[in-house]
């Protein structure tokens, strides 16, 4: 009786202005009380946004409504990658990659095919290698690079972002000699620049043409939305990364949401002197924040330590005073911006806390941020929640890195390290992402990682110290729901509700049935943002 009785109201309440109604789907999303949700279908009005979720009913629709059948697959509300870098993912994906190479013979059998077949570059740039997946894991020397182009610069950035090594010709035309002094908090070794003393070389690569820059961004939101991904917070938008952006957005070629965060003080002034921007483009194109550095990375030994690393006798360093770190930051909030500082290392992440206790992040609704949070010392994981700042986490950076920060953290300071479960349950807000291009920005190898700390090989056995693993409602809350309530968006997306855009995937398994294993492995099958399917899979992309 009941049953019926909801019907007929169902009936009755179908909507004029609905026209696309996806029915017959497997739909699973986070809750407002973090609990996953079931759901089998969704109203969308012409508007792109959603009218209704449906849980069971049939709607009777008025003629000329589109119907989408689901066809059973599931449904989820698009990803949100809270922590990546969209121009340098295009740039990465015009440029020599490097990625995945396993050794420095193979890093110069590239370089060398890549110089061929680009004869007409008067610099070669390129990104992602990692010494730490060679054999004998040294950094790779000017030499090396000398003894495969000899006649143009090339300039080869580290897969974190934080070193990159040059040829003898980039560091002449960079005027850098044997008599060049490192900057501070940088230091060069053999063609090798790490953080600070990039800039020595970076500053003479020929700037990207603003057409390249188009391109760059059409191919990075490609990628993005054919792995899933409707949003994404840009952590280091530049003058130049923003015009593109306006440029592209105008001309309506790019559909994905992005959440901009101003690269320094500069890029902020040049860009958004005042406040932040409105949200542009039917909420696609917003800048409401600054992102800051305290310091640089692990790999490099750029992590800022309380105590000296395991395997070397430094501590890192900090890229800011805290006098320096409390004035910018300080001037950003004055403003009514958003603050999201990296801190990979303990000493980095205690700075970062100190200065948003100073300027009073626990007051007020303010979600500071916190990227990375990486090694933390565990007396300060509480700090988070108590100083109500968001810790802006990347899964994959666990399981890319365990080995490496066992042998530069030792088997004592691990306590503190990717301490996922133990945040959640202080009560502290994660939003999660993949540091793209740094990373893979497919964020099932994310959600995969957070549930099972095991990397995309399985490994380890039973997970990284499991106890920090994460559930699946937890998890995906972090690439949806809580990542766009990290970008303050979360009236507009990140989940599917009457009133919000609906931005959706449909994928090929029930994540919540599926193995770590299986997770890692889905495949999205349609892209949809503000009710208009912007990406399908075709039978290549299927592979
Ligand atoms: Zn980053």
């Amino acid at each position: 009786m009941q049953k019926a009785l909801l019907l007929s109201i169902a009936l009755l309440a179908s909507p004029a202005a609905a026209d696309t109604l996806i029915d017959n789907a497997n739909g699973i999303q986070v809750g407002p009380d973090g609990q996953l949700q079931r759901f089998t279908g969704l109203l969308i009005g012409d508007d792109g946004k959603v009218v209704r979720v449906l849980k069971g009913e049939r709607l009777k629709m008025p003629e000329g409504t589109r119907v989408v059948d689901a066809a059973g697959q599931t449904l989820l509300p698009g990803l949100i990658d809270a922590h990546g870098h969209v121009m340098g993912l295009g740039l990465a994906l015009t440029q020599l990659d490097l990625t995945g190479t396993k050794s420095l013979a193979e890093l110069q059998q590239r370089l060398k095919d890549y110089a061929a077949a680009n004869p007409d570059l008067p610099w070669i740039v390129g990104r992602g290698w990692n010494q730490e997946l060679w054999a004998n894991k040294r950094f790779p020397t000017a030499g090396d690079l000398d003894a495969v182009v000899k006649d143009r610069p090339v300039w080869l950035e580290r897969v974190d972002g934080h070193a990159s090594v040059a040829n003898s010709a980039a560091m002449k035309a960079a005027g850098v000699t044997a008599a060049t002094k490192a900057p501070p908090g940088g230091r060069i070794e053999n063609g090798l620049f790490v953080d600070a003393a990039t800039v020595l070389v970076a500053s003479k690569v020929p700037e990207p043409t603003p057409g390249l820059l188009d391109q760059a961004l059409l191919k990075a939101h490609a990628m993005l939305l054919e792995n899933g991904l409707t949003a994404v917070a840009d952590m280091g938008t530049s003058p130049q990364d923003w015009a593109a952006m306006r440029r592209m957005y105008e001309s309506g070629r790019l559909k994905l949401r992005n959440m901009s965060y101003a690269g320094g003080s500069d890029s902020l002034a040049a860009i958004a002197p005042d406040g932040p921007t409105a949200w542009l483009y039917g909420d696609r194109l917003h800048l409401g924040g600054i992102k800051l550095y305290a310091d640089g990375a692990l790999g490099s030994r750029g992590a800022w330590l309380k105590q000296p690393y395991a395997d070397a006798p430094t501590r890192g360093l900090p890229l800011l005073t805290p006098a320096e770190l409390s004035k910018q930051a300080g001037i950003a909030a004055g403003k009514g911006f958003q603050i999201a500082v990296h801190a990979i290392g303990d000493a980095a992440n205690d700075m970062v806390l100190d200065a948003y206790e100073q300027l009073g992040s626990a007051q007020g609704d303010k979600r500071w941020r916190v990227e990375h949070a990486q090694i933390v010392d565990p007396a300060d994981l509480k700090r988070f929640a108590a100083d109500k700042v968001i810790a802006s986490m990347q899964p994959v950076h666990q399981t890319s890195d365990r080995t490496m920060a066992e042998a530069r953290l030792g088997p004592k300071r691990l306590d503190g390290a990717y301490a996922w479960q133990t945040l959640e349950k202080s009560g502290a807000k994660l939003a999660l992402g993949s540091d793209f291009p740094v990373e893979h920005p497919n964020p099932f190898h994310g959600l995969a990682a957070g549930i099972s700390r095991q990397g995309l090989d399985d490994q380890p056995p039973g997970g990284w110290r499991p106890w920090e693993r994460l559930t699946l409602a937890q998890a995906l809350a972090g690439f949806t729901r809580d990542a766009a309530w990290a970008g303050f968006a979360e009236q507009k997306f990140g989940s599917l509700e009457p009133g919000k855009w609906a931005d959706f995937i449909l994928i090929d398994r029930d994540v919540s049935a599926a193995t770590p294993h299986d997770l890692a492995r889905t495949k999205v099958l349609q892209t949809w943002v503000a009710g208009e399917k912007i990406w399908e899979a075709t039978p290549e992309t299927a592979r």
